[in-house]
């Protein structure tokens, strides 16, 4: 029940205001606009643009195989799954603008959303879903080769079937389940792999380490830690150092991932709602999912460095959702949020934004 904004804090006509805008095109964006939609609300989705770390349809783009999402016995591929929760997500009417947000203004009601390219939105309630992204380790040999295509890479998915890296040893920096997972799918590709970690264990969940640590294509350089890159065009080794004695030497690598953890992207919400020090948005109550503010809601690995599964993702894009409905039922400024009887037509928006797949 979007409507006509004769009072949006610029002044503008022609804008309307959203019931709810969700922000982000994860698993738990595309939940929350699923519930949002058959709620009647006529949610908004600005599910994001491709940038080099990440792209709509969030972490899951890039992995093939998901075998712990319900209801797929046989396991399903993450670009399939996002596309048919996208599709599921139109299916009740929710709309679809391609773009990042980079400023919420909360100092107005309705709130105002900025984008990069598409103009402002006004919204009653705001869901953000928009995830986390690979950290690095921040070298700068490891920055150059990454942005020139030398060989440097956060995501052994997307990166490691290239030509460049068959028959390669290649480096995994990490040790948790990311570093598992990538340094096994590596092994399709690579002669060896070697998994750099900086302790003598493996934080990684049992049986995503026992599996690595079973392959004989792995094997791990513990206590150790990259402390340069080499190459000029293309990575040809690290300069590792002994997290115990200091020492240091070089290994032949013909390729790096990155598999170190993950920052939550909410640059453009600091000074919004409240973060906690790593930046990840804390509720405002145990088990919900409303923020500091009153009608911006969170969900997925925004609110959660805990769990992040897309199913958990899922779960509080429902409860997102279900918050945002019922915080607008009990009326925004004394206004009561009316349920139409059919659901609304959805009317085009910066039509030139919208996806043309969406
Ligand atoms: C390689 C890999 C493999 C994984 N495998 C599994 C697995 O097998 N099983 C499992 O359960 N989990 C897996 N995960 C974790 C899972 O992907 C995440 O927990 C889940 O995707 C989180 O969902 P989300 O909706 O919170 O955010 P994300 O999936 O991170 O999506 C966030 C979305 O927000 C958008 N966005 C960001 N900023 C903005 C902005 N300013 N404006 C608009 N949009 C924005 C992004 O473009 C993105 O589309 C894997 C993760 C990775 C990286």
């Amino acid at each position: 029940m979007s409507e006509s904004a004769a009072n949006t804090p610029s002044g503008d006509a022609t804008a309307r205001i959203e019931n709810v805008v969700i922000i982000g095109s994860g698993p738990a964006g595309w939940t929350a606009a699923v519930y949002a939609a058959r709620a009647r609300l006529d949610p908004l989705v600005i599910e994001g643009g491709p940038s080099r770390e990440m792209i709509p349809g969030g972490q899951l783009m890039f992995t093939t195989d998901i075998e712990n999402f319900p209801g797929f016995p046989e396991g399903v591929d993450g670009q399939k799954l996002m596309a048919d929760m996208k599709t599921q997500a139109e299916r009740f009417g929710t709309r679809v603008v391609t773009d990042d947000v980079v400023e919420v203004d909360t100092s107005v009601r309705p709130f105002r959303l900025v984008t990069r390219y598409s103009g402002e939105y006004f919204a009653r309630s705001v869901i953000l879903a928009t995830g986390a992204r690979a950290n690095w380790l921040g070298l700068h040999n490891e920055e150059r080769l990454a942005q020139s295509g030398g060989g440097v890479s956060a995501c052994a998915v997307c990166d490691g079937a290239l030509p460049a890296f068959r028959d390669q040893v290649l480096a995994v920096v990490g040790g948790g389940d990311s570093a598992m997972e990538e340094a096994t799918y590596l092994t399709k590709f690579a002669r060896e792999v070697v998994i750099v970690h900086r302790r003598d264990s493996f934080r990684a969940s049992p049986i995503m380490a026992e599996r690595a640590l079973a392959d004989p294509k792995i094997r791990v350089a513990w206590n150790s830690e990259v402390v340069d890159v080499l190459g000029d065009d293309f990575i040809t080794g690290l300069r590792l150092r002994d997290t115990v004695t200091g020492a240091e030497s070089t290994i032949t690598v013909g390729g790096l991932f990155l598999a170190i953890g993950h920052t939550p992207n909410t640059g453009f919400l600091k000074g919004v709602v409240d973060l906690d020090d790593a930046g990840y948005v804390i509720p405002a109550e145990p088990w919900r999912t409303g923020t500091s503010v009153e009608g911006i809601f969170a969900a997925g690995d925004v609110m959660d460095a805990y769990y992040r599964q897309a199913v958990t993702a899922a779960g509080t894009g429902c409860m997102a959702a279900l918050d945002a409905e019922r915080w607008l039922a009990h009326g925004v400024e004394g206004t009561p949020h009316e349920i139409p009887a059919e659901p609304v037509a959805s009317e085009p928006i910066a039509a030139e934004s919208v996806a043309a797949d969406s």
